[in-house]
């Protein structure tokens, strides 16, 4: 396959929705009813198919953010403080707030869709947790992508999806986002995306370290590989200012299968221990004075709980064990005289816990049965996984953006006066973005990211109505833009008979060689799994010149057909997260999380110096970087 193969689709629009994930259905469904108001266009464009794409493909068992307000259960001032805990005092609050007081109108859609949340005998959901609601969540996906859809059929030939699209680079009038360019990986098309306003919701990003799982079991990691920094890449190119892009996430998880941890703990209420040394919450809770007052507060952050069943591990004391027999004795416990009772309680515990494996990792169930590990009779190893980018859940990497006019601190809402200010807006004039995409406002989860991107596709669309210009993008880049994304198909047919193995070329680097570069990179200088999470300045400034050569040498990737050509740019996006990743450990001289990351030259939490954000902007046009401190402006809760 050749560029010359190529054929240009142009597609002009008022909004382009990148990414067909939680964030962006959510978007595409409030742009729907917003644009047909207006009479504008809508164009959503995902590298997979929406009903079963992004993190949520294989399904959830549980929606992690529900306040419960019309339950009178919880308020938005609670989750805010939750938040700030599980955060250790870092997050956009403005942010938070704005999507607890969305999120469970949400939730309230996902019902009316068809999606099955539990209900205890009065008709109330079934919490797992204080925020966690449970649901039969396997084809959770295709109830929301097909919302979705069906909210893009009622604006006609308005309403475009483009489906197998991977996207890569920004299309730019001056300092405003116009369109995007990308390329089908089914045949062989280039697509060239004018919009009024950009909303870029393409994930956060797996694979970018390491992973635990090699060799045979290479691509196995929590995190679905399909996210490979496309939004972040996207934005950092584009010029926006990024933020938290240190606060990686590492979950614990059963060992290998990487199933969820949360149904034990939270449902079961089950116990992880050490094998040598007990439960690590209790024996070593003296630990957690170290990080005050985080440490001393509950819920006590998670990575704080990591940190703590890390020391046990680097001790020598593993493995770590979810004491998963123990958890179902308990709560059956109170029919012990009751033998037929029991047997119903058993039989009722054993469903929920399965129902938990079958809803997200079907492989955890499959590992259990090939350990002949009955889950009621023997407990499971867990383990810390490699890190994620996954500003949604509980890491906070994204970009800097617009809060709520009525939420926003004044010290904030500055910065997009020159621009305008419009909720979820990046630093970048017409560029949006929600869910992994939008940084220091973690905890969104599935639900909230879908409230998100509800609000910055109502807000974009306000945009549009206020900015309606038509986008205007110099045919000489857009060509040049084209040759690069194509240019890995020209390598490889230049050079690949100059090698009998075609892996290995002196001319080019094919994207898996390429890809284990980086995490080799990743792993040994930025705190990976080998490197047991920790850092320090010597380490990122040698990882930063090794990743400047790897950045060189990505000149010459290559690729035989449209599938390594994503593949390629997949590997590129991740290293640009990569760097920015490796600038802000530096630039941030303190370790707040333990548990996700140790500068073992600043092993301490500051909070004098380092209580603040660390934001990031790369010019585009001098590719220079610059970091900076932004102060945390709390909501009065
Ligand atoms: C393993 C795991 C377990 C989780 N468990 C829970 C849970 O129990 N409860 C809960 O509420 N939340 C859970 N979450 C969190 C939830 O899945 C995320 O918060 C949510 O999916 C984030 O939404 P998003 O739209 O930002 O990203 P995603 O939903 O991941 O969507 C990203 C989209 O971008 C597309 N895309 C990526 N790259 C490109 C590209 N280059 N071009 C075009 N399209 C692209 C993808 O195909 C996908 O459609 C879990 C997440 C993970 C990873």
């Amino acid at each position: 396959m050749l560029p010359s193969d190529f054929q240009t689709v142009e597609v002009n629009t008022d909004l382009l929705i990148l990414g067909g994930g939680m964030a962006a259905c959510g978007a595409a469904f409030e742009a729907a009813y917003w644009a047909k108001k207006h009479g504008l266009r809508v164009t959503v464009v995902d590298k997979a198919v929406m009903e079963r794409s992004g993190a949520v493909a294989m399904g959830l068992s549980a929606i992690n953010e529900y306040i419960g307000i019309r339950e009178g259960e919880h308020t938005c001032e609670e989750y805010v403080k939750y938040v700030r805990q599980d955060l250790m005092g870092v997050s956009r609050e403005d942010l938070v707030y704005d999507i607890a007081r969305h999120v469970d109108g949400t939730v309230h859609l996902f019902e009316k869709w068809g999606l099955p949340i539990w209900k205890d005998e009065k008709g109330n959901y079934v919490r797992e947790g204080a925020w966690q609601i449970m649901i039969n969540g396997e084809s959770y996906k295709v109830v929301v992508g097909e919302a979705a859809k069906n909210a893009m059929a009622t604006l006609g030939d308005k309403g475009q999806i483009l489906e197998r699209v991977f996207v890569v680079e920004p299309l730019m009038d001056g300092d405003r986002c116009v369109g995007a360019v990308g390329f089908s990986i089914r045949e062989p098309k280039v697509y060239v995306m004018k919009a009024k306003a950009v909303l870029a919701a393409m994930g956060g990003a797996v694979h970018v370290f390491k992973p635990r799982s090699t060799g045979e079991g290479l691509g196995r990691s929590w995190y679905p590989p399909f996210n490979s920094g496309a939004t972040a890449y996207f934005t950092i190119k584009a010029g926006a200012e990024m933020t938290c892009q240190e606060v990686r996430f590492i979950p614990v998880r059963f060992k290998d299968a990487y199933g969820p941890v949360g149904a034990w703990f939270l449902l079961f209420k089950s116990r992880a221990t050490s094998a040598l040394g007990g439960d690590y919450m209790t024996v070593r809770k003296a630990e957690l004075e170290e990080w005050a007052p985080y440490g001393l507060a509950k819920p006590i952050p998670a990575n704080l709980r990591n940190h703590l069943g890390l020391r046990d591990v680097y001790e020598g004391k593993g493995p770590i064990y979810m004491q998963t027999a123990e958890a179902i004795q308990n709560l059956a416990a109170q029919y012990k005289d009751d033998p037929k009772g029991f047997k119903k309680k058993m039989k009722e515990l054993e469903s929920e816990a399965w129902e938990d494996f079958l809803d997200m990792t079907v492989s955890q169930s499959i590992l259990w049965a090939a350990h002949n590990i009955q889950p009621e009779e023997k407990p499971s190893e867990i383990m810390a996984c490699e890190p994620y980018f996954i500003g949604s859940h509980s890491g906070a990497s994204g970009a800097w953006v617009c809060g709520p006019e009525d939420l926003m601190p004044a010290e904030y809402r500055k910065q997009w006066e020159p621009i305008g200010v419009y909720n979820r807006m990046t630093t970048v004039k017409g560029l949006f973005t929600a869910g992994d995409g939008a940084g220091a406002s973690s905890h969104k989860f599935s639900s909230g990211s879908h409230a998100e991107g509800r609000i910055a596709a109502k807000s974009a669309i306000r945009f549009i109505l206020e900015n309606n210009t038509e986008p205007k993008v110099d045919p000489a880049e857009v060509e040049k833009i084209k040759a690069w994304l194509l240019r890995p198909l020209e390598i490889f047919a230049k050079h690949h008979k100059e090698t009998s193995d075609r892996n290995i070329n002196p001319n080019y680097s094919i994207p898996r060689q390429f890809m284990f570069r980086l995490q080799k990179i990743m792993d040994e200088y930025a705190g990976g799994v080998s490197s047991c999470f920790a850092t320090n300045k010597p380490l990122l400034e040698r990882g930063l010149e090794l990743m400047q050569m790897l950045k060189e040498d990505s000149e010459k990737l290559a690729a035989e057909d449209l599938n390594e050509l994503m593949r390629c740019w997949e590997n590129y996006t991740r290293m640009w997260i990569a760097e920015s990743h490796m600038r802000h450990l530096l630039f941030r001289e303190e370790t707040r999380w333990p548990g996700y990351y140790i500068r073992a030259d600043f092993p301490k939490m500051d909070e004098k110096n380092w209580h603040c954000f660390v934001n990031s902007v790369y010019n585009p046009k001098t590719g220079e970087w610059t970091l900076k401190k932004v102060p945390i402006v709390n909501l009065p809760v």
